[in-house]
This record gives structure tokens, sequence and C-alpha cells, in this order.
């Protein structure tokens, strides 16, 4: 596929093309009904609390809150000299050998790309917005969205965030985009011939334009659960000092990065408590946050997959789809891109992780620079 094709397809012409359902979407069974939670509860609560708590210690969630600690941070930075901040900086400079900088290697991605079309998937908080102490005021620049907007023109794009979709979309305010909230488990796109898969239907709505639009709500059965547990999570939680909740529609946030490091295991504790009598919701861990969500096989990877078979990406060898994000929850996107060696991941982080990104990017202001030079590039080669 030459460039002026890539330019002049449906897809770049129409920002939000026809959203055809995959043929083959679910993976999953989402339970019509949900079996009396004792059937689950018997098990675990007879188990002693402390036994508990060292299997779930095991598993490294202690260690996990503590390693995205900012106090942590703050400490470690008051105490290294600066032979040690040295030492920092090599580690990382080591770790880039494995992660290259997906500016350095601009070239090389451009190279790679050739006159495939690009298609971009981005996470919003971390990504193109900084970590704030209040996640309600995790807002992107306008620098930022000009650039968003700007490649949004250019190549089809995505904000596939963990937070409702809405609320990601007040954030970015950007029409040109497809957004997927709450993990990808909600999706929106244009009304096309296809509205159900699998007996996953989608729901007619309009958007903020008063556009129809379909939706593609693969948990949507499990909206009172989650409404319920939110209300339970938001009480459990009170009297902890700095622990927020956040309603993200089909899952739910608890944020402790404002809560004293003394108490994040207490954080932990009372949220593990009210989960043991949901078995049909699942805990995972974000950055300075818990991730309450329901254990279905859906995650941003099959949000990535999703998304590409809608815009008829899928099969598409003259396709590279790359993905930024910073976190936890991107690494199912990342492995689904390695998995099909046909694009990659950038991990946009500040320290040494293990990912299954390919490149990576230090912050949200490299990736502003990235998203630019892509624009430049596209721009130039056409
Ligand atoms: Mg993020």
């Amino acid at each position: 596929m030459d460039l002026k094709a890539s330019l002049s397809s449906p897809v770049v012409a129409d920002p939000l093309p026809t959203l055809a359902l995959p043929s083959a979407v679910m993976t999953f069974t989402t339970p019509t009904s949900f079996p009396s939670p004792g059937l689950y509860l018997n098990t675990s609560k007879k188990k002693p609390l402390p036994a508990k708590l060292e299997e779930v210690r095991t598993n490294g969630w202690f260690d996990l809150m503590m390693a995205s600690s900012p106090t942590r941070k703050r400490q470690i930075k008051d105490i290294v000299n600066d032979v040690q901040a040295d030492d920092l900086d090599l580690q990382y400079h080591n770790w880039m050998v494995d992660y290259p900088s997906a500016l350095t290697s601009f070239e090389t991605i451009t190279d790679f790309a050739g006159s495939k079309k690009l298609a971009l998937f981005l996470d919003y908080d971390g990504t193109l917005s900084p970590i704030v102490d209040k996640p309600e005021n995790a807002l992107m620049s306008d620098e930022m969205r000009d650039a968003v907007k700007h490649v949004a023109s250019l190549f089809p794009t995505a904000i596939i965030s963990g937070r409702s979709r809405d609320k990601v979309f007040d954030f970015v305010k950007l029409n040109e985009l497809y957004y997927a909230g709450s993990h990808g488990m909600d999706i929106m796109g244009t009304v096309g011939k296809t509205t159900e898969s699998n007996g996953v239907e989608c729901i007619r709505s309009t958007d903020s334009q008063g556009k129809e639009v379909n939706l593609f709500q693969p948990a949507s059965e499990f909206l009172p659960m989650i409404s319920e547990v939110y209300k339970k999570l938001g009480e459990s939680i009170m009297d902890i000092d700095g622990a927020r909740m956040e309603d993200n529609k089909f899952c739910v946030s608890v944020h402790y990065r404002n809560v004293a490091e003394d108490d994040y295991w207490k954080v932990f504790q009372r949220v593990n408590a009210v989960l043991e009598d949901y078995p049909y919701l699942k805990l995972t861990h974000g950055r300075k946050v818990f991730e309450v969500r329901p254990v279905i096989d859906w995650n941003k990877g099959k949000a990535v997959e999703f998304l590409l078979e809608s815009l008829g990406l899928n099969e598409s060898e003259d396709v590279l789809p790359i993905y930024v994000g910073d976190d936890k929850t991107d690494e199912d996107a990342f492995k689904v891109l390695k998995a099909s060696n046909r694009g990659f991941g950038i991990l946009v982080s500040s320290i040494p992780k293990e990912s299954d990104a390919f490149y990576s990017l230090r912050d949200p202001a490299e990736v502003m620079e990235f998203l630019k030079k892509l624009a430049a590039w596209k721009e130039q080669s056409t």
C-alpha cells in the first residue's frame, strides 16, 4: 500500500468509520446469573486471615504497592547522594539497551513502517497526562491535545483508558478519536450494519454531538454488581485518610497515592475483604491504584484487537499498530502486538521495568515529541 493510498482510505478520511463487530469477538461467557457468593466464601473465609495475607503478600501485592509509592520515591531522592543518583541513571540507560527510546530509534521505526498504515492506540493517564495526586486533575495540556489531534488527522487513533469513556472524553475533548473506556470494556463506534456478535449486542446511542453511534459493552451485565461494590468499597475505606474512590462505570478504582505509607496495607485488606463476597470481580493493580473489574476475558489487548478488526485493519499486512502506555494494564496490549508480531508497544516509564513493550519513552513530554515527529514524518513523506 502506498502512502497516497493510505491517505485516501476511508479510515483516514473518516476517523470514525463503521464499527463492524469481529466474527469471533468473545472467548468468554458472561454469567447470566450470579450464584450465591457463599459458595465461594466458605473456603476463603475459614482461612485464618494471616495466612490469607501471607498468600497475597507472596503474590507480590505489597511489593507492588510499595514500588509505586510516591513517598518512597521522595525518600529515595532525599537520601541518595550524587553517586547513587548516577547509578540510577546508569541503570536506566542500561535498561534502555533492551527498551530503546522511540525518539532516538525514530528512523528505525519509520524505516520499518515504510508505506504501512499506522494505527495509534494511546493510554491516557501517565501517557498523555501527568500522574497527579488528584485523579480528577489529570488534565492534558493544550499542546498535547493539538499533537493528538494532529496525529488523529493522519492515522486512525484511539484512546484506551481505565477511566470511564465519558470521563476520558471530557479530558481529551477530541471528536476525531475512538474512545475505549473502562479498560476497553466500553467502546464507541459509528452505527454499522452489524449490531450483534456471539450474543453480545451493540447498544444504539448518540455521541456528544448528537450523532448516532454503537456502543460495545461486553460487561454490561455486571453494572448492578459494580455499582453495589463501589458503594461498599467507599464505606470500607471511608476512615483511611487520602484513600479515594473513582467510579469508572465498568470498573472501580481505589486510589491510594495520597495515603500514608503505613496505611497502604490497610487499604489492601479492606478492598480484599469486600471482594471476598464477589467471586465474579477481580482485583488488579495500577500506578498507586487498585482496580476492581469483572472477571471476563477482556482487557486493553482485546480492545486493540476489536478496534483493529472494526476498522478493517486486522488482516492487513500493511498495517502497523503502535500502542503507547505506562501501566500494568497496558501490558495486555503490548502482549497482543508482540504475539502477533506486526506492531509494537512503547512503554512510558522513567524507571527500569520489565515489559512486553519494544520501545520506551520517559514521560508524557517525550510522548508528545514522538507524536509530533510521527505527524511531521507522515506529512513529509506524502
Ligand atoms: Mg496509564
